[in-house]
């Protein structure tokens, strides 16, 4: 079956697609966005058990620059309800602490914790800060904090560990991947959305409706058509096979880079130096989260656990070890009655990052006991700062990289798209192909809500000069 013909059609409702289908079918464009899930979000998800149970996935925290993004590109009662997330807490061998993570606050706990000279952390601000997308790329995370923290494993963690936990990046990433996000949260520090993921989406979709974007679920792009090297539609194939194409000269793929370009689209429609480059675009790693929901009634002490808490074991900050399956790091997210008014549950949500491979393949009955297992250790790690959880879990469930792989058909449940380099080959993909776009996470920069909202902007701002280019 053939439907009709749009001026842009969008693979993928993540934050980033979103954004990009708002903006354009604000400007008045006709704008389908297909979504291969049976809700829209992406990452930026919730899902739900009886009771009233509601669980967010990447609500955790994110830089202020989101309200600005919400206010311009999406409207003013959305960003209103971004708000401060003020207790970070840190728990591991090397240090114990609480901060509002902001420059200020970090600059304080920099001279007074760990004994920094007040010239070398302004330097060191001043440096992240100045970074951007045109630098150097030599230089390592490594290397930037080797220059002004020379054997200071204990600083090189306060200021790494929770930028690894937020998109993956390593110490051996180029540095000015560090130094942006770095410095986006240390601006005013962390920032999450009052009332929660599924009211975030739903005014969202709302805004979307209002702007003319057509909406369709449970609509798993196949195929991208391409034309002496121009983009014709797309076809969708659902869950009973029945297809559905539809006409357009423009995509903007919000799916994973790699696999719009090897499996939507197919090597042959692009030039050699372009696969061999997108090849070479290493996945980012995945995550596993376990969720637990507490009886009605009982509220977490919040001076106890703050609102993020990074948590490890391990003597010294290691990005290989973030990523063991033996897990001795945890993030946990602790969401009171505040972040969800009209309720008297607590939530908390433990997410570590993890390979694709560690599990990947297990046979049904290993992959199952790797969850249970999962879900004790947390939960013994946890009774450390909850000392009465036990007898007050109501609800508890894991998620592993098969389950981000499929709910976003990430390849290998990549949680933060790809690193870095695929940002080059994201951007390039119109240079390929005449009407191809993308917009999501790839690299450290592009990913996390405010990098995916920012991307669609950016992305959209070319499809417009593209539909406008071909109009005049
Ligand atoms: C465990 C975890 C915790 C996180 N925590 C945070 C956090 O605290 N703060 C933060 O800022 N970020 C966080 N992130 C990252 C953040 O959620 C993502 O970077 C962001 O939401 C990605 O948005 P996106 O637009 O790139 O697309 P995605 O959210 O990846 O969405 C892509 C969409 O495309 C759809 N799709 C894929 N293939 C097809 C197809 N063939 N046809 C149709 N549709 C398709 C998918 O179903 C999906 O809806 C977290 C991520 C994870 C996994």
């Amino acid at each position: 079956m053939t439907t009709s013909n749009f001026d842009v059609i969008v693979i993928g409702s993540g934050l980033a697609g979103m954004t990009a289908a708002n903006i354009l079918g604000r400007t008045g464009y006709r704008v389908l966005l297909l979504e291969q899930h049976y809700q829209l979000g992406g990452l930026a998800a919730t899902f739900r058990r009886s009771d009233g149970i509601i669980f967010d996935i990447s609500l955790h925290g994110f830089p202020v620059g989101m309200i600005k993004s919400c206010r311009r590109y999406w409207n003013p009662a959305i960003s209103d309800r971004i708000v401060q997330l003020p207790k970070i807490k840190f728990d591991n061998p090397q240090f114990q602490l609480e901060t509002t993570f902001d420059r200020d606050d970090f600059t304080r706990i920099l001279i007074e914790k760990f004994g920094i000279a007040h010239e070398t952390v302004t330097a060191f601000f001043d440096k992240a800060r100045s970074m951007s997308h045109y630098d150097d790329q030599s230089l390592t995370a490594n290397e930037l904090f080797n220059e002004f923290f020379p054997n200071r494993l204990d600083v090189v963690r306060l200021l790494m560990e929770p930028i690894t936990y937020a998109n993956g990046s390593t110490l051996n990433d180029p540095a000015l991947t560090y130094g942006i996000v770095f410095s986006n949260f240390m601006s005013k520090g962390v920032y999450t959305f009052q009332g929660g993921t599924d009211l975030l989406i739903n005014m969202m979709t709302k805004e979307l409706q209002k702007n003319n974007v057509i909406i369709q679920k449970n609509s798993p792009v196949r195929k991208i058509h391409v034309e002496n090297g121009k983009v014709t539609g797309v076809t969708i194939r659902k869950k009973n096979n029945e297809e559905q194409h539809f006409h357009t000269k423009t995509v903007l793929s919000n799916a994973n880079l790699k696999g719009t370009i090897f499996n939507m689209i197919g090597r042959e429609f692009f030039s050699r130096p372009f696969i061999e480059q997108a090849e070479s675009v290493r996945l980012n790693n995945s995550s596993t989260q376990v969720y637990i929901a507490m009886k009605r009634g009982f509220i977490i002490d919040e001076n106890q656990c703050g609102d993020l808490l990074f948590t490890s074991t391990a003597p010294v900050f290691d990005s290989a070890k973030l990523l063991d399956k033996n897990i001795t790091s945890r993030t946990f997210s602790f969401y009171y009655p505040k972040t969800r008014p009209n309720t008297d549950r607590c939530y908390v949500v433990s997410s570590t990052n993890a390979l694709f491979d560690d599990w990947n393949n297990l046979p049904k009955q290993e992959y199952n006991k790797r969850k249970t297992d999962l879900i004790n250790q947390t939960i013994e790690r946890l009774k450390k700062y909850i000392p009465e959880l036990i007898q007050n879990i109501e609800y508890v469930e894991a998620a592993t990289p098969k389950t981000f792989e499929r709910y976003t058909e990430h390849l290998n449940g990549a949680s933060f798209g790809t690193k870095y380099e695929g940002l080059a080959v994201s951007r390039n993909l119109s240079n390929e192909i005449n009407g191809l776009f993308h917009a999501g996470s790839v690299g450290i920069i592009m990913s996390g809500w405010l990098g995916a909202v920012n991307y669609g902007v950016i992305a959209a701002n070319n499809v417009d000069a593209f539909l406008t280019k071909g109009k005049l």
